[in-house]
């Protein structure tokens, strides 16, 4: 019997920093606010580093591999 991949289907936002896609209902490095708009994190470290220079990664002038 063949399972599909996404059985039930999740919302799902990218995290500013490493581009993962996150699960909005329990993001693994819970939240932030930025101008109103809140961002999922994979993990604390993302958010923290998100937190330092949030606009440097929404610009896209910087980024992290994981
Ligand atoms: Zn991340």
């Amino acid at each position: 019997m063949k399972i599909p991949l996404f059985s039930k289907k999740e919302e799902t936002a990218e995290d500013p920093v490493c581009h993962m896609q996150v699960n909005v209902s329990d993001p693994p490095g819970g939240t932030a606010d930025h101008d109103g708009v809140t961002y999922y994190f994979c993990g604390p470290g993302c958010r923290v580093e998100f937190q330092k220079e949030p606009e440097a990664y929404l610009s896209g002038e910087k980024s992290m591999e994981m």
